[in-house]
């Protein structure tokens, strides 16, 4: 184990399978959605903020300077198909699905089965208005990439309560 690792509180879980960070770098379950950030194509300046609400697949898609995704009109762009390929890599199809409350057809689980369930069912889409708080936790989460490794406590985690209660 690294340091980090043995210093952390918080269970490390490791990936499905491994990622491609730079498709994708940044995937969550969260907030009763899939989101996430996922690299342009193109443009290596810009990135897209898209989304996924769970139960009604109303789906997102913006780039981080809020301009609307060209792909998504009336139906899921290629970065949401990129998340959703992201996230069952993540955590797993069953436990995407699970999340999402997706019923796919023969119980098939893999991230092309989930889209194509989630698309038939004609999602709406979205406002934006979940991007920023997106795209921001992606930002404070790559803020910690650049610490260095330390065992010394991190001054805004203070607030966490310790492990160990002191008798
Ligand atoms: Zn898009």
């Amino acid at each position: 184990m690294s340091d980090w690792e043995r210093s952390s509180t918080a269970r490390v879980l490791p990936p499905a399978r491994p990622r491609k960070l730079a498709k994708v770098p940044f995937v969550e379950l969260a907030d009763g959605r899939l989101q996430g950030v996922v690299s342009s194509g193109s443009d290596i300046g810009r990135v897209y903020v898209s989304s996924v609400a769970a139960g009604t697949y109303t789906f997102a898609c913006s780039t981080n300077n809020n301009r609307p995704c060209g792909g998504a009109r009336g139906m899921f762009c290629n970065h949401i198909l990129a998340l959703v390929n992201e996230a069952v890599l993540q955590y797993g199809a069953e436990r995407v699905s699970r999340y999402l409350r997706v019923d796919t057809t023969d119980g098939e689980q893999s991230a092309q089965a989930i889209a194509t369930a989630m698309s038939s069912a004609r999602p709406q889409q979205g406002d934006t208005s979940a991007a920023a708080p997106v795209f921001s936790q992606f930002l404070r989460q790559l803020a910690y990439l650049e610490l260095a490794p330390t065992t010394a406590p991190l001054p805004e985690m203070q607030w966490f309560p310790p492990t160990r209660a002191v008798v």
